[in-house]
């Protein structure tokens, strides 16, 4: 009997030991394993062969033959595993509460995306930034506080140095801004109000942010005839409000300026030699997109639409105004033929999207000369202008700033609603058009350097201090991808097409793209800047 008691136990002790073991073994060490891939870490160093693994929204191991498994494991062997991409120049809010998955963002790899550029961002900060938190939104989102939005609401649009109560009244608006959770300032001096800014104004108020933690980032005055003057300008607020200071979507306009991203390029290496913290962003194409409006002189852009009309209705000044179009169609944005500019948005007439300048002013009946076409101009700003695309930028001149190691990649896109109007490509293709085009077929940079450029640097440029590199202990924004296939699709004649090469994305830790379909999850934070981060 004893014996038999016995040797029950030893059962028991050894059902027991088994189960024990089986438990361990079933659960997971880890939330998720990414297997076997190129991990490229994003500060620009060759990839290793490691599994990265994630637990919650962090990683908490990077290494090859990470033992213990994954609740979800992914097989990345022969996939490059990276950081998911920064980008720090979007129009999202154009989109992103119709699209809150930002699908053409996401299936590029793209994990952040910033607002408020060009110096226009929505006032006060706070409320819109919890109407973000609120929509849930798949990618994470931080924001600029806008120098144009901030003039608008003290001195409206109009052309006139701002008083020293006005300025008082604006410095306390970026302080809101940057307390609202603002990673900086944007200027976008090239559009009303902004254009009528003095450059010591814009320094005053940049120079608030920079106190505070944050940047100064310009869309700058110029970017044509002017563009040495705008460089120097921009390092100048770098310099003179001792912050750091960003060139957004260098490029140079204008086939008489081509070429001239030799000296803006000098320009900026003697402002660092100096010690001025300078960087620049850039997005991958030829063609740039703005408002038509763009192609009028901005005197003839102060105040309101109505303002604008009747400016159009006098015949002296429409004389002039006429031959400033004619002007920026020959030399600026026009890029020398009018078949140069092309329309991807038009809210009262949305069949003139993807048709350029020629064929609209050919339907109107008229031969596509410069001056009719400057015609066609004017009647659509009359009828409430229309959004562009202006083929005007040498790929010299693109390549020449991408290889520049201060160059950062940065789409200037937007949300678009999948199939509705022709907007530029960029936003369906930027950072996957770098790494397919540039890296792959045309060896402009590295893939190592191309990945630095959308991961680590923007992020270490915003102050996003646990994003942008693949480390453990930080946020669990991962990019997995082909790189032998990875490239864009979208065309300036097709825009709507997605990223192709791209396998899976993943958000602070949860997957939100694979299998080639955005999945129903959400999980992007609203990033805050330096100033909320210290006042918590
Ligand atoms: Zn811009």
């Amino acid at each position: 009997m004893r014996k038999h008691i016995g040797r029950g136990l030893t059962w028991v002790v050894a059902a027991v030991a088994l189960a024990a073991v089986v438990v361990a073994q079933a659960r997971p060490t880890y939330d998720l394993v990414i297997r076997g891939g190129r991990v490229f870490d994003g500060a620009g160093n060759p990839w290793v062969l490691a599994d990265v693994a994630v637990r919650q929204d962090a990683i908490v191991a990077i290494g090859p033959g990470l033992a213990g498994k994954g609740q979800r494991e992914i097989d990345a062997r022969g996939l490059v595993v990276s950081p998911g991409f920064i980008d720090t120049h979007t129009h999202a809010r154009r989109g992103i509460f119709q699209v809150p998955t930002a699908d053409n963002y996401v299936r590029q790899g793209v994990t952040t995306i910033f607002e408020g550029p060009d110096g226009s961002s929505p006032l006060p900060l706070r409320p819109f930034l919890e109407k973000i938190a609120a929509l849930g939104i798949s990618p994470n989102w931080g924001m600029f506080v806008g120098q144009g939005s901030i003039r608008e609401a003290v001195i409206g649009r109009a052309d006139r140095k701002a008083t020293p109560d006005e300025i008082a009244t604006m410095k306390e608006l970026v302080r809101a801004g940057m307390r609202d959770g603002a990673f900086g300032l944007s200027t976008g001096l090239f559009y009303v109000p902004g254009i009528f800014t003095p450059t010591d104004e814009v320094i005053a108020l940049a120079a608030v942010a920079g106190g505070m933690g944050g940047m100064h980032v310009s869309h700058m005055r110029n970017e044509a005839a002017g563009i040495l003057d705008s460089v120097r300008e921009t390092i100048a607020v770098g310099e003179q409000g001792h912050m750091p200071t960003q060139i957004t979507h260098h490029k140079i306009i204008g086939t008489k300026n081509w070429g001239r991203s030799v000296e803006t390029l000098r320009l900026v290496a003697e402002a660092r030699a100096r010690g001025v913290d300078v960087t620049i962003d850039q997005y991958p194409y030829t063609a740039s997109s703005t408002g038509i409006n763009a192609l009028l002189p901005p005197w003839a852009l102060e105040g309101q639409q109505a303002d604008v009309v009747a400016r159009l209705r006098d015949s002296a000044q429409r004389a002039k105004i006429k031959q400033a179009i004619i002007d920026s169609l020959m030399y600026d944005r026009g890029g020398g033929d009018p078949k140069n500019v092309q329309i991807a948005s038009c809210g009262w007439d949305p069949s003139l999207a993807g048709k350029n300048l020629t064929e609209i002013t050919r339907a109107r009946g008229a031969e596509p000369t410069m001056e009719h076409a400057a015609e066609t101009v004017m009647w659509m700003v009359e009828q409430g202008g229309a959004s562009g695309i202006f083929h005007a930028i040498d790929e010299a001149d693109l390549e020449r700033i991408l290889q520049d190691p201060v160059t950062m990649i940065a789409s200037d896109g937007e949300v678009p609603i999948f199939g509705r109007a022709s907007p530029h490509p960029r936003s369906y293709g930027t950072f996957v058009r770098v790494l397919g085009r540039y890296v792959r077929e045309r060896h402009v940079v590295t893939l190592a350097d191309a990945v630095r450029k959308m991961t680590s640097f923007p992020a270490r440029r915003v102050g996003l201090l646990d994003r942008g590199v693949l480390r453990p202990g930080m946020k669990a924004d991962v990019a997995i991808w082909d790189a032998d296939a990875i490239a864009d699709k979208a065309t300036y004649e097709q825009p709507h097409q997605y990223a192709v090469g791209v396998h899976t994305v993943i958000v602070n830790g949860q997957i939100v793209f694979e299998n080639g379909k955005m999945t129903p999850a959400r999980p992007g934070k609203v990033l805050y800047g330096p100033a909320y981060r210290a006042a918590q």
